[in-house]
């Protein structure tokens, strides 16, 4: 048996449950901790049994309640280790910055106000957006960092170790890219997947004999992706946005041209291109993911995929599932 159960799936938070009879993963945290355990109770997931969070990229969508949940259920974190590096450094406030510096930065942020003053308002989405990646600005930072102060989910215990460090986590495991391993029974093949992170992954879990892969923030497909993901049974794909809707909508011109790069994420047409012509057609589940609110529908999402599966969907195999921002997915269990 193996189950998956998406949790929360979109550019403002992602997170999914995948179990074998013997061992439960949370993958990536990127809710509250609160929300997550109010999540987790709707869709019948207790927590308590959770072993293990293992962790795709360092963007706030992927990691926003991670350390709060990790240090109450005080369950390891798995991640690369450039990721967690990566992650520790967005926790950890830039205090030393020279007098020339911050003059720099106080006058640029300055400049950036006088610029957004004349521009239209940007969706908050978009704004959240510019979170992504390298470029935060210390307002972003601030907002990231306000995130694991979550007093009431925290355990008390846990409030001073929290204010000394937030980035502290009951125990770290690194690993590779390209390298299996396991945690408990469920076997894990981490893949890398071109997007604006540290060192971004995607997964293939395999626990007797059932395989279930997960690849959201993607600029494209490489020939890499393509090859881990063959042979599942269940496929959770990113179908980010509609080309047109993006072009035409609220993101400001940097956002839109990042989304759209190669280490962007993928489009309903990418995605679709891939399922016409890639994918192998052999799994029982097709799960559509990261649906930007901004820049998609799911009914437009659903079509793309539905027209390139064609006449292979069936009702034991290619059944299209849509994962939602606002609400778990009901569980699918292989
Ligand atoms: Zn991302
Ligand atoms: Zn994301």
């Amino acid at each position: 048996m193996m189950r998956m159960t998406v949790l929360a799936s979109g550019s403002k938070g992602n997170s999914a449950v995948v179990s074998s009879s013997r061992t439960r993963v949370l993958v990536d945290a990127g809710l509250s901790c609160r929300e997550l355990l109010k999540r987790m109770a709707v869709a019948n997931e207790n927590p308590e049994t959770l072993d293990a969070i293992l962790i795709t990229h360092e963007h706030v969508d992927h990691v926003a309640g991670l350390a709060v949940l990790a240090r109450r259920l005080k369950i390891p974190v798995f991640f690369t280790e450039p990721t967690h590096r990566a992650w520790v450094r967005m926790l950890t406030p830039k205090t030393t910055l020279s007098y020339a510096k911050w003059l720099e930065r106080v006058q640029l942020e300055k400049q950036e106000r006088q610029a957004a003053q004349a521009a239209p308002p940007i969706a908050p989405e978009a704004a959240s957006m510019t979170a992504h990646g390298e470029d935060l600005r210390s307002e972003d930072l601030d907002a990231v960092l306000e995130l694991p102060l979550e007093r009431e989910c925290e355990a008390a215990d846990e409030i001073p170790v929290a204010k000394a460090d937030p980035a502290s986590l009951p125990a770290v495991e690194y690993f590779q890219a390209g390298r299996n391993f396991a945690i408990g029974d469920i076997g894990i093949t981490p893949f890398t997947v071109p997007h604006d992170a540290a060192d971004p992954c995607g997964f293939v879990f395999e626990a007797e004999g059932i395989r279930m892969a997960l690849a959201t923030d993607l600029g494209y497909m490489p020939p890499n992706v393509k090859q881990a993901l063959a042979g599942v049974d269940l496929l959770l794909l990113e179908s980010n946005h509609d080309l047109e809707m993006l072009r035409d909508g609220p993101y400001p011109w940097s956002v839109k041209q990042r989304v759209l790069s190669r280490v962007g994420h993928l489009s309903n047409d990418a995605t679709a291109e891939f399922l016409a012509h890639d994918y192998d057609g052999g799994a029982a589940y097709i799960v559509l993911g990261h649906l930007s609110e901004s820049n998609n529908v799911p009914e437009l999402a659903r079509l793309a995929a539905e027209r390139a599966i064609g006449d292979r969907l069936t009702l034991l195999g290619n059944k299209i599932l849509l994962a939602q921002q606002a609400a778990p997915l009901e569980a699918i269990t292989l």
